[in-house]
């Protein structure tokens, strides 16, 4: 009866029976009661975190209960706000992510632990960058290349690690195949795969319809040849993890089978306290762990993740890493007014902008941009024109920008007009020039505030609708 309410296909209640942890009852109701879990994860490199916004009195604040056991980071919300018409999210204080999703940081304690200088890191299905962005939490001194195969959703993919604000990492848009061209080089591979959906049924109802078991037979065809592509780029010893939002077990256990059968992997399994009430299983097969998340059991959607080392050492990366090529000695001298932590900086030309990447990663970028696809790489500092930076917004929301810029510190009302690219006003401000517009002190962007007006720089790609 409360199955056919919300149509839950009757051959996937059947394709779950018998799963490890899969109760039929408590998986229906929880589905129908209609409760929605919100939670947040807080970017530790932007100072505000949630004991700042307690002191603030924010809105946000008001909501906020737990913190998520398994992200330090992560907190769950009494209820969903209007994250588009907080500005705090404009400026990458915090994404918006399900709380399951997270277990991420806990998986990578338990295999790549604090160690994390020189690692590189590729999250191989990125958009819109939930993961990416844990990750850039996680490896702040490591190299991050977040890669996403479909356009469009690696703009969105280059929008949130932008407003992220970390210089280590590179966006490209590349098919999984692409990266055979890099054997070895890689010491942590995560792939989120692209699956057939049904941890997310409780919040997307419409996706419901799209479920059949061919899909998920295509899903899992689809994941072997991912992996296929991905797994060469993995150096021996090499941390690989992989997930999924759909229950099927062709899609999670027996994609853990065919691994163990196809490479020379080795499972790992994660220490995870029983109230937490995640599923730990094994494949049937070779007995590799994984980990389910069920919303009747855990505060979360649907999720399967799990995690391996790579054996073997057929793939040893021995390429010559080339060169990127310095701004000129002028534009060096010009860039220096804008940026902190100049010396572990390299800067170069990439169109007409110039970029930021951290120094000991410049070959690294040279080498990602000779046989990928760079949608972005480090921080786009800006464009000379003359004898001045005409600077990009990437700058404004990065963690490379010098405090010595003149902010105007917005109320709410006009925070949200600039993030619409629309007018607002600054009374009896002496500002002028290059000015930073700010919420509750955390930067949103540029502006150039003339005598007679404001020029709004905000990008108009990523401009509020909303009213
Ligand atoms: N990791 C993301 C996050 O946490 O925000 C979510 C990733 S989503 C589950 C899977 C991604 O894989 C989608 O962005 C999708 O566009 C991408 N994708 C679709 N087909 C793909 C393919 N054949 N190879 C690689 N990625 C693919």
């Amino acid at each position: 009866m409360l199955q056919k309410q919300l149509n839950l296909p009757p051959s996937f209640i059947a394709s779950l029976e018998g799963l490890p942890g899969f109760d039929k009852e408590a998986f229906i109701e929880v589905h129908e009661s209609g409760r929605q879990v919100t939670s947040i994860r807080f970017n530790p490199r932007k100072k505000h975190n949630a004991d700042q916004l307690d002191a603030e009195k924010s809105e946000l604040q008001t909501k906020i209960s737990q913190q998520i056991p398994w992200c330090p980071y992560g907190y769950y919300l009494e209820e969903r706000p209007s994250f588009t018409l907080d500005p705090y999210l404009h400026a990458g204080l915090y994404y918006v992510q399900e709380a399951s999703s997270m277990f991420l940081w806990y998986v990578l304690q338990h295999t790549v632990g604090s160690a994390t200088a020189e690692l590189k890191v590729l999250d191989l299905c990125a958009a819109p960058g939930g993961k990416s962005t844990l990750l850039a939490s996680y490896f702040t001194d490591g190299l991050l290349v977040s890669n996403e195969v479909i356009k469009s959703r690696a703009s969105i993919l280059v929008e949130n690690i932008s407003k992220w604000g970390c210089s280590n990492a590179v966006v490209t848009n590349n098919d999984p195949k692409d990266f055979h061209r890099l054997p070895g080089y890689f010491d942590v591979i995560v792939v989120d795969a692209p699956c057939s959906g049904s941890g997310l049924f409780r919040r997307d109802t419409a996706a419901i319809e799209e479920w059949s078991e061919n899909n998920v037979m295509l899903c899992s065809q689809r994941q072997q040849r991912i992996l296929a592509d991905v797994m060469p780029a993995l150096k021996e010893n090499g941390v690989f993890i992989y997930s999924t939002c759909s229950y099927s077990k062709e899609e999670d256990e027996e994609i853990l089978d065919w691994l163990c059968e196809t490479f020379d992997v080795t499972s790992v399994q994660i220490p995870v306290p029983p109230q937490w009430n995640i599923v730990e299983v094994q494949s049937p097969g070779h007995k590799a762990f994984g980990y389910r998340f069920y919303p009747d059991k855990v505060d979360g959607e649907g999720l399967f993740m799990s995690a391996f080392v790579k054996k073997g050492d057929e793939d040893v990366f021995s390429q010559r890493k080339p060169q990127l090529t310095s701004i000129a000695k002028a534009e060096h001298a010009i860039v220096q007014e804008w940026l902190n932590h100049n010396e572990s900086l390299f800067c170069c030309k990439q169109g007409e902008n110039i970029i930021a990447v951290p120094a000991i990663y410049q070959q690294d970028v040279a080498l990602l941009q000779k046989h990928l696809y760079l949608r972005k790489a480090g921080v786009t500092v800006g464009a000379v024109k003359g004898k001045d930076l005409v600077p990009h917004h990437e700058l404004a929301l990065s963690l490379l920008l010098k405090d010595r810029f003149e902010k105007a510190d917005l109320e709410l009302a006009d925070a949200l007009q600039y993030l619409r690219k629309a007018d607002f006003s600054l009374n009896g401000s002496s500002l002028k020039g290059w000015v930073l517009a700010s919420y509750k002190d955390a930067n949103l962007g540029w502006m150039k505030v003339l005598p007679n007006r404001i020029n709004n720089y905000y990008p108009t790609e990523w401009r509020i609708l909303k009213a």
